[in-house]
């Protein structure tokens, strides 16, 4: 499951453009308008810690510029930067295995579920075959209630299936950049 192999557009890494939060906080701080509960940055030339740009060295704990190979430590922040980007593909592809396996089996008890139509479905036609000696509405409203159970099922199915084709598609398209975005967002999760 674990991959060792890289994306090679990772040592190409940019500088990301900065969001309005990011250039609010700026101002501010250059305006001396900082609100209290802002991190405050321990050191001026190194950026913020919650920042696009900024990696926490593990090392040293500080906050680094993403673009950098070495914190100002010396700690190989690119190293650090591939294992969290391998944990997260580990995370990831498990998140999705639980999702499969969630739905897989809310499938199963669907489908018992659709195996309720079959007596409405089999018991008319016995009906109309064997016993039936004139023509009658009653086993045609059976069928009826059959054929609404399994529309209902195949309903239920496709909405179902929807979380894990979302899911699948992800998996499937993601690259390194989308883990540098989710690196932002699940840490502003964490926060609140
Ligand atoms: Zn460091």
């Amino acid at each position: 499951m674990a991959k060792s192999s890289f994306p090679s557009n990772v040592h190409v890494l940019k500088p990301r453009a900065m969001s309005l939060s990011d250039r609010l906080d700026a101002f501010l701080e250059k305006h001396a308008l900082t609100p209290n509960d802002t991190p405050v940055r321990c050191d001026p030339t190194r950026p913020k810690a919650r920042g696009i740009n900024a990696i926490s060295c593990a090392s040293c704990g500080q906050a680094e510029y993403l673009t950098r190979d070495y914190c100002r430590c010396g700690h190989y922040l690119r190293g650090q930067l591939e294992d969290e980007f391998l944990a997260w593909e580990d995370r990831i592809a498990e998140e999705h295995e639980q999702l499969a396996e969630t739905i897989a089996h809310k499938l199963r008890r669907l489908r018992y579920l659709n195996l309720l139509s079959m007596p409405f479905m089999v018991l008319p036609l016995i009906y109309l075959a064997f016993l039936s000696e004139g023509l009658s509405l009653f086993p045609m409203f059976w069928m009826a209630v059959g054929v609404a159970i399994m529309g209902a099922c195949a309903l239920a199915e496709q909405h179902l299936q929807k979380p894990i084709e979302a899911s699948q598609c992800f998996l499937n398209t993601y690259t390194f950049e989308t883990f540098l975005e989710q690196r932002i967002v699940s840490r502003e999760v964490i926060d609140q």
